[in-house]
């Protein structure tokens, strides 16, 4: 029972702990692959943050018992998110599943598919620079997380309920970890966490991560560092500060969530559309060329045309970089599960196209100003096997959620993998770049 394959769901904090189930059982001698039908042991690693993530889910672990029922895999294990806040549906609903385990004991994986007992921790696992941890993106890049949990209260938000509260990890463990990553080749460190703007407070730090990008950018041959889930509320002087050093990607993203006072209070989220447009003007006045990245719900409880109206006159005026837009979705034991669900689900549609259709001018636009710029990108890798194509990105594209540089391939191109090249501009969609490298 040697052949594990680990199918990761979710967001890019339940990638990292997927990477240190992996290095876990790595250690254990057991060996990788990607086709569930080749495995002896299939690990979901489910996301239940909101209803589409749980019918990924739902379908994924369904998928798993069919291959199961076939008599390819020996054991099937269900763990993450979803399973930490839905036991017992779960196991109703997937009685061939061999093991469940929630958010608490990653580093047990390996007694989980030994069938070997353990002493369940009581809170949400949370690894450091000794974990043992395969790193499963590209070579050039990876993330890491700087804390588990949240202490915000947003009123639509089940994460507090999963996770608890807000635990940093301590700034000596983090370097050590992406000491340790940059000695492997990575050259651009992704800072995540559910607020990595909060980062520290927890441990008494009033500018914590201010304090860690100090730390990091004193790492030599690491190249990138940039900072993934920004809390509006939590942008400090000092932090904008410390970003105006090269190492440090001028990126922020920073999910607002929504722009109308009425909706923002009814959210718990504090700065409303006219706050959040005077965050953005002091960000980009203190960083011109920030690229910025934000999240939206559309359909919150309560969202009329005049509160949608508001949203949308939001997004035209704040021009953002990169923009996702997601569907409320009701979670139960969240602080407004109580408000229902009033708005039609072909309504919530239609505005989450609206939103987009807004967006899409404004990042082609937005794309247009790289047009014959030279640029610095870092190399990934190719497209795919069939193209002469490198797929690389900017300091202004965030990896797995942002656009990329498209550079075609000639016979002088040098094999660039894994580094930062100058790349000058030539076209652009709404989303990515083409460019071709400046020898
Ligand atoms: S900041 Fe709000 S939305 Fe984000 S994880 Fe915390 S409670 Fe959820």
């Amino acid at each position: 029972m040697k052949k594990v394959a680990l199918i990761s769901l979710g967001c890019a904090k339940n990638l990292v702990d997927s990477e240190v189930m992996l290095g876990f059982l790595q250690q254990s001698g057991y060996t990788f692959v990607t086709d569930t039908q080749k495995a002896d042991v299939v690990i979901v690693n489910t996301c239940g943050f909101i209803q589409p993530a749980k019918d990924e889910a739902n379908e994924t672990l369904a998928n798993a018992v069919k291959t199961k029922k076939k008599g390819k895999i020996k054991k099937l294990i269900a763990v993450g998110c979803y399973v930490e806040r839905n036991p017992y549906e779960l196991q109703k609903a997937f009685p061939d599943v061999d093991v469940w385990m929630g958010i608490t004991d990653f580093d047990k994986i390996v007694s989980a598919v030994e069938g070997i007992p353990y002493k369940s921790s009581s809170r949400c696992y949370l690894y450091d620079h000794r974990s043992p941890r395969f790193v499963s993106t590209p070579s050039a890049w990876a993330y890491v997380k700087i804390s588990e949990g949240c202490s915000h209260n947003c009123s639509f938000c089940a994460i507090p309920l999963i996770k608890g509260p807000y635990r940093s990890r301590s700034i000596a463990s983090i370097k050590t970890e992406c000491l340790s990553l940059v000695s492997r080749g990575v050259k651009e460190i992704n800072l995540i966490s559910q607020d990595s703007t909060y980062y520290g407070r927890d441990a008494g730090l009033s500018n914590g991560l201010a304090e860690l990008l100090k730390e990091l950018i004193g790492i030599e041959r690491l190249k990138w560092v940039r900072i993934l889930y920004g809390y509006p509320g939590e942008i400090s002087d000092p932090l904008l500060e410390i970003m105006q050093e090269e190492k440090i990607c001028s990126y922020l993203d920073i999910p607002f969530q929504h722009a109308d006072t009425k909706i923002i209070k009814a959210m718990k989220r504090g700065l409303d559309g006219h706050r959040a447009l005077n965050l953005i003007e002091k960000i980009r006045k203190k960083l011109p060329d920030i690229s910025l990245r934000t999240s939206l719900i559309v359909g919150f409880p309560g969202e009329g045309r005049r509160e949608f109206a508001h949203l949308k006159s939001f997004v035209a005026s704040a021009q953002f970089d990169h923009l996702g837009v997601f569907i409320y979705s009701p979670e139960e034991g969240t602080d407004c599960f109580s408000l229902g669900d009033p708005i039609h689900d072909s309504v919530k549609q239609e505005r989450l196209e609206e939103i987009f259709q807004i967006q899409a001018e404004i990042s082609l636009k937005n794309n247009s100003k790289y047009l014959g710029k030279t640029v610095d990108v870092l190399v990934e890798g190719h497209l795919n096997d069939q193209t002469n194509i490198l797929l690389s990105r900017g300091r202004f594209q965030a990896p797995e959620v942002d656009g990329v540089v498209l550079i075609n391939l000639d016979k002088s191109t040098p094999d660039c993998v894994n580094s930062i090249q100058k790349v000058e501009i030539t076209d652009r969609d709404v989303y990515d770049l083409i460019g071709k490298i400046i020898q």
